[in-house]
């Protein structure tokens, strides 16, 4: 299959009445704020929503636009498509729509102009291709284990696919790691296959933050939008427990994402965050054009050195954005009140549409 052909987006995109723009985007994740935010630039909006999950955005009034359907994965049927076209959409992708439209869809056959850079959403969702963005970039991201037996301090181990870092666990030796491979195989979590495939990597010990940048393509500048730590189940309340008590219990951990919280980062870090955004934006254009369009963000653990140590990317609207639908900390000191991500994106399409650069947001 051929992947999505960017004349064919151009010639959609230049068939839309400039006038008339609807901003869509799939009804999950951080869509309460793209659509809010598109209503407040004065764009009209449209919600495409899974039968039984248009509550929020009715009671919410944030979309003009119903596109029900029976699965959120029916976002990239022919019909719905058309519908979307024909309401002049742009689509603002978010975590959910690429989980359900699919990246082999959103490649090749999702004809729908998108905002930001379509192409980069597989390197965030696959971890080879996300530390090669990042180790172009030179920021600094965990020390990688290929052989089980380096293993010379706490490391985390991932298994791909791993839904909420369920069975992902901590060792501190290559005894550790043997042991408790073991112990999963014997409880049917994994197979002898799933091993080879283990993501081994250093264990930073830190604070999480998870840093949220928007690229201007317009202003050609990184901004600083804001910032969350993320609230994650079992493991939040596994260490509300006495380590002793941890031991009898016998609970394993997981990092099922439950909730964002905003938070501030001490400001003599703030350098180090603005140069690891910038760094992101500057890899991101050699390798893989037109590079990191729009919003990103970047999961970290700050350590008791500060060194930011970024453990995971997201090259689109990321979840923790809707800690500040309101605007944030960081967002209120560049654009006063009110500057959520979701605005902040419709105002890009705003200025460009205005500017008649639609062309260079787009893909
Ligand atoms: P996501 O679930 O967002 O894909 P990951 O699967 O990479 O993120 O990680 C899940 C959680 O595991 C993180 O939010 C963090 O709490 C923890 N974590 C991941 N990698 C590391 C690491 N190298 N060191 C310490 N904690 C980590």
């Amino acid at each position: 299959m051929s992947k999505v052909n960017r004349d064919e987006i151009l010639s959609i995109l230049d068939g839309y009445s400039r006038e008339d723009i609807t901003v869509a985007t799939l009804g999950s994740h951080t869509s309460l704020h793209i659509l809010n935010g598109a209503k407040q630039e004065g764009f009209r909006t449209a919600v495409v929503c899974e039968k039984g999950r248009e509550v929020p955005y009715q009671r919410f009034r944030v979309a003009d636009e119903f596109i029900i359907v029976d699965k959120f994965s029916d976002i990239v049927n022919e019909d719905v498509q058309d519908r979307l076209r024909s309401m002049n959409s742009i689509i603002v992708p978010h975590g959910s729509f690429v989980a359900y439209a699919g990246l082999d869809h959103i490649e090749n056959d999702f004809y729908v102009p998108m905002f930001g850079n379509r192409d980069i959403l597989r390197w965030e969702s696959e971890r080879d291709l996300e530390r090669k963005l990042m180790k172009e970039a030179g920021i600094r991201i965990p020390l990688k284990y290929t052989d089980p037996a380096e293993i010379d301090r706490p490391v985390m181990v991932k298994f791909p696919g791993a839904r909420g870092g369920r069975g992902y666990f901590v060792a501190s030796s290559t005894e550790e790691f043997n042991d408790k491979i073991d112990s999963m195989i014997e409880r049917g979590w994994i197979t002898e296959d799933d091993v080879d495939d283990a993501h081994i990597e250093e264990y930073v010990s830190g604070t999480n933050f998870c840093i949220h940048y928007f690229y201007s393509i317009m202003n050609d500048e990184v901004e600083l939008m804001g910032m969350d730590s993320r609230f994650e189940s079992n493991t939040d309340g596994l260490v509300r427990i006495p380590a002793r008590d941890q031991l009898e219990i016998k609970l394993d951990p997981s990092y099922v994402i439950t909730g964002n919280h905003p938070v501030a980062m001490r400001e003599s870090l703030l350098p180090q965050a603005f140069d690891m955004g910038d760094r992101m934006v500057e890899a991101a254009s050699k390798i893989v054009p037109p590079g990191m369009n729009g919003p990103f963000c970047l999961q970290t653990m700050c350590t008791d050195n500060l060194e930011i140590v970024t453990f995971e990317m997201s090259a689109r609207t990321d979840g923790g954005t809707n800690t500040f639908m309101h605007g944030s900390t960081y967002s209120y000191l560049l654009h006063g009140e009110g500057m959520s991500m979701g605005r902040r994106v419709a105002r890009e399409i705003k200025v460009a549409s205005e500017t008649d650069r639609l062309a260079e947001i787009i893909t």
